[in-house]
């Protein structure tokens, strides 16, 4: 067997490009005209659209213990979600949460690939919602069509004006409702039309989200998707020939054809596929799925359906498009579950765990002790050894606390400043200690010890702190 790379020749002059010719990289949009289509998995999606359209909208406006839901208070640094505080020492647990959510993503499209893109993504939800409201505006796919082939004239006018109203009022309730999560919503909505914010940053913002989603869900649509989107180019990566994915039988549907519903394919040396074009026309990216596994393809499903109408006005069995995969379509076997996706989702229930664990056992306190660099130590009028320290003390509650502090690892240490202090929500409070003892107790220089703070109303909520208690060397 030789173990050289087999050789094609290749004719250049067949590639060749005819001199000064300009080859133009750049190819302009093509507007796509989505036709409305109804079914089980346009079904699911418009479930989860409203499901997701209104946590979105309503989870700002829904308080507990008088905070809102969902609250990023920035000013206050305080987050609030869903009746837990978060401060930014609780970073940690937040980039846990990112990188379950990146995590889950894996997992999920490594089983069935991006169903995350077709029923869940901000992009598709509000891509959708547009272009409901363009049908309900325009009218179907053909007459949008010929609406825009047609010359201007008052309906057309009043049809264009109106859709890109409807769009604004949306982009707007989305701008309003994103900054909504920074600033209390109910104030924002009172402060935005009194013309009440100090300094203008909030219309801004709102201004932002308004034309950021007017554009991408309304001019934008597909080209998010196919140019502007990260996760469509790497999700090759998380493929493999089990997982499931919107495609087409060319087994079963080639060659296809047009024919009479009476006649058979078979006779007519036909597949099942009519060449109806349906699939391409319900399309939201415009490809067709008959051409394979495409990076445009966001697994909407609309195809499915779109076919599985065809099939059964054609008598034929659905499922010509399906949810199948490569091994499945190539006859062979095919295993749901397998090692990479088994990975994914082992990692994945440990991080999940891990943040539980690490938000339930969470304590709203933190102490810090820093050892006064100035004097290692101090030897008081009545020969006692003193060192001093500045302790800080975070209360991460959404109360004030009172708190008691005491010190250990010595024999003898006594505190000699406040061991009682309040300290308010959120605030960060700057504590200056002495602690003093004996020199008969310390055997050595330099001792290792423990301050402790322990809330008054609740002593399960404690932090310590280690530091040192240095003395003279004559032991
Ligand atoms: S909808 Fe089905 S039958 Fe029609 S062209 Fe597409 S694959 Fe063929
Ligand atoms: S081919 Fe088009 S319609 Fe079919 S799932 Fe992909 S994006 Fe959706």
């Amino acid at each position: 067997m030789s173990d050289n790379i087999p050789v094609k020749n290749i004719d250049p002059s067949a590639k060749k490009q005819p001199e000064n010719t300009t080859i133009d990289l750049y190819a302009s949009r093509k507007k796509i005209y989505v036709k409305e289509i109804s079914g089980f998995f346009q079904r699911i999606r418009t479930g989860s659209l409203w499901l997701l359209m209104g946590m979105y909208f309503m989870f700002c406006w829904i308080s507990i213990n008088g905070e809102q839901l969902i609250y990023f208070d920035i000013p206050n640094r305080k987050f609030h979600l869903f009746g837990a505080i978060f401060w930014p020492q609780d970073f940690v647990l937040l980039s846990w949460l990112l990188i379950i959510c990146a995590f889950g993503l894996f997992f999920i499209t490594s089983l069935f690939g991006r169903i995350w893109c077709g029923y869940t993504c901000p992009q598709t939800v509000w891509t959708f919602i547009f272009m409901w409201v363009e049908e309900k505006v325009e009218g179907s796919r053909n007459q949008r069509m010929k609406l825009d082939k047609a010359p201007n004239s008052a309906a057309k006018t009043y049809k264009k004006v109106l859709k890109h109203v409807i769009w604004l009022l949306i982009a707007f309730a989305t701008g309003l409702t994103f900054v909504g999560y920074f600033y209390p919503i109910r104030e924002l909505v009172v402060d935005f039309f009194t013309f009440n914010f100090i300094g203008g940053w909030a219309y801004f913002w709102i201004l932002f989200f308004t034309a950021a989603t007017y554009a991408n869900a309304g001019w934008l649509r597909e080209q998010v998707c196919l140019y502007m989107c990260p996760y469509a180019r790497f999700q090759s990566v998380m493929f493999d020939k089990d997982t499931m994915v919107v495609s087409y039988n060319p087994n079963r549907g080639e060659p296809r054809g047009s024919r009479k519903k009476s006649a058979d394919p078979k006779q007519a040396g036909l597949g099942d596929c009519v060449d109806c074009g349906m699939c391409v026309q319900v399309c939201p990216t415009g490809i067709d799925i008959r051409d394979g596994l495409q990076y445009e393809c966001i697994g909407c499903a609309l195809c499915i359906d779109a076919c599985d109408q065809i099939m059964d006005k054609m008598n034929y069995p659905k499922g010509l498009i399906s949810y199948s995969n490569e091994n499945s379509l190539e006859g062979k076997k095919s295993r749901l579950v397998r090692p990479k996706s088994v990975g994914y989702g082992l990692v994945l229930l440990f991080m999940i765990v891990s943040v539980i664990y690490g938000v339930t056992s969470r304590v709203p306190l933190e102490l810090d002790v820093i050892k006064d660099r100035g004097a290692l130590y101090q030897l008081t009028g009545m020969g006692l050894v003193e060192n001093s320290y500045t302790l800080k003390v975070i209360n991460m509650a959404d109360k004030p606390r009172e708190f008691e502090l005491t010190v250990s690892g010595l024999e003898g240490l006594t505190i000699t400043s406040t061991t009682t202090f309040s300290v308010n929500s959120g605030e960060v409070y700057s504590l200056p200690t002495s602690i003093e003892v004996d020199p008969k107790y310390m055997t050595q220089t330099n001792h290792d010890i423990e301050f402790k703070v322990i809330a008054l109303d609740d002593t399960s909520i404690q932090a310590t702190s280690d530091s040192r208690f240095l003395g003279p060397l004559n032991y």
